[in-house]
């Protein structure tokens, strides 16, 4: 293995996800909603399969239909006005558009901010990437994983190419508010950085909203902003994912992007474009029916005696374990399963300084609401 990876062996989420089937378990730890989305998506997928539409090789920026669908949602939720033919590409999920927006941005040497915990892929990129991986870490405070400004703002150096944000936060469940938002743009354009900014929990907010940087005064040009329907739409199999930014940032993506997939998903875009034009009945009811969850799951984590980080965002929540005489995350969640039978994810895996995120143990709670309860029934156990 090229040693720009050692130390990326197989992702967690793999590992715990093939625990929980080894020993029967409930898996809330890969997130992935366990209902797909609506059967309307799943029918539009249907006919362009039967129709041939997207059947071969689909253009390469992605199919002008969805091109079109993902320009008119940054449009009509926030205002963000993009060119579908220059400054929106289609990639495989949110994944590569990570990895292709780090690929084409990044210089050997250039240091890449992120907020820790983060996104396992985002370390493995910018590694790929030859960058160095320069964490900020958000502070557990009360009930939130909070940004500390001035530890951002000294965290920037003449070497600093771009800042690599996540907003719903994936996996402490903050949503960065409009002052550290436009505090973070501040600072992009005072010291000339550009943003990859990573949104895909875009929908699922739950407390305040979701702003996006690009929308930010200075912001539009120096930010790539990347969303995924595997999120919105709960179809994380299908792989799409998209970018929307000015034409230079998406052509430098979509140089990268040609030569990673070239192309992926041909039937499952014209889907996605028809899910994009969903009512915004649909994206309130995602968002109404996750509240409902993160509180049932809050409300059992808490009575089965975690300390419980209150999600406003993403469907994921973050616990310390350390009340219920636990200290180390990695040991935990090894032996979850066998204690009880639930499967989650250790935080410290999306740590630079382990120590940091030792005590944290991450639960998804997009499920069924009979799952969620028969895990709490089983977390009840451990007391
Ligand atoms: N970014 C974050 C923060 C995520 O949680 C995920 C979820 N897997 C992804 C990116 C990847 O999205 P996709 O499945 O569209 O590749
Ligand atoms: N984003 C999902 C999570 O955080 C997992 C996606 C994956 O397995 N790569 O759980």
């Amino acid at each position: 293995l090229n040693r720009r990876l050692d130390g990326f062996g197989t992702t967690i989420f793999a590992e715990m996800s093939a625990l929980a089937l080894r020993t029967g378990s409930i898996n809330l730890g890969q997130g992935f909603p366990d209902t797909d989305g609506p059967e309307e998506v799943r029918e539009a997928a249907v006919r362009a399969l039967r129709d041939g539409r997207g059947n071969q090789y689909p253009p390469g920026p992605g199919v002008p239909e969805l091109r079109t669908a993902i320009a008119e949602h940054q449009s009509n939720y926030y205002g963000l006005e993009f060119d579908p033919d220059t400054e929106v590409l289609v990639t495989a999920g949110a994944t590569e558009a990570i990895a292709a927006a780090l690929l084409a941005l990044v210089e050997p040497g250039d240091e890449v901010i992120a907020l820790e915990p983060y996104y396992d892929s985002y370390a493995a990129c910018i590694a790929m990437a030859g960058g160095t991986r320069v964490p900020v870490t958000l502070r557990p405070e009360d009930s939130r994983f909070v940004l500390d400004l001035d530890e951002l703002r000294s965290a920037v150096t003449d070497r600093t190419r771009l800042i690599l944000l996540n907003t719903p936060h994936n996996p402490t469940g903050t949503v960065l508010t409009r002052p550290e938002l436009a505090a973070i743009a501040e600072l992009a354009v005072e010291r000339d950085l550009l943003v990859v900014t990573d949104e895909v929990y875009e929908h699922l907010i739950f407390d305040g909203e979701h702003l996006p940087i690009a929308a930010f005064p200075g912001m539009r040009n120096r930010t790539v902003t990347i969303g995924s329907a595997g999120k919105t739409f709960s179809f994380t199999g299908w792989k799409v994912g998209w970018v929307t930014g000015s034409h230079d940032l998406v052509n430098a993506v979509r140089t990268v992007k040609q030569f990673l997939t070239y192309v992926s998903a041909g039937p499952f875009q014209y889907a996605v474009a028809a899910a994009l034009r969903l009512p915004t009945s649909y994206f309130r009811d995602l968002a109404d029916g996750l509240r409902a969850k993160r509180d049932l799951l809050s409300a059992g984590l808490t009575e089965a005696g975690f300390g419980v980080f209150r999600p406003a965002g993403t469907y994921f929540v973050t616990t310390d374990i350390r009340p219920l005489g636990a200290t180390d995350g990695f040991d935990f969640c090894r032996s979850l399963p066998e204690r009880c039978g639930v499967v989650a994810i250790p935080n410290a895996v999306f740590y630079d300084t382990k120590e940091r995120g030792t005590p944290f143990v991450r639960f998804a709670f997009c499920k069924r609401t009979e799952v969620l309860n028969d895990a709490i029934s089983r977390l009840k156990q451990l007391r």
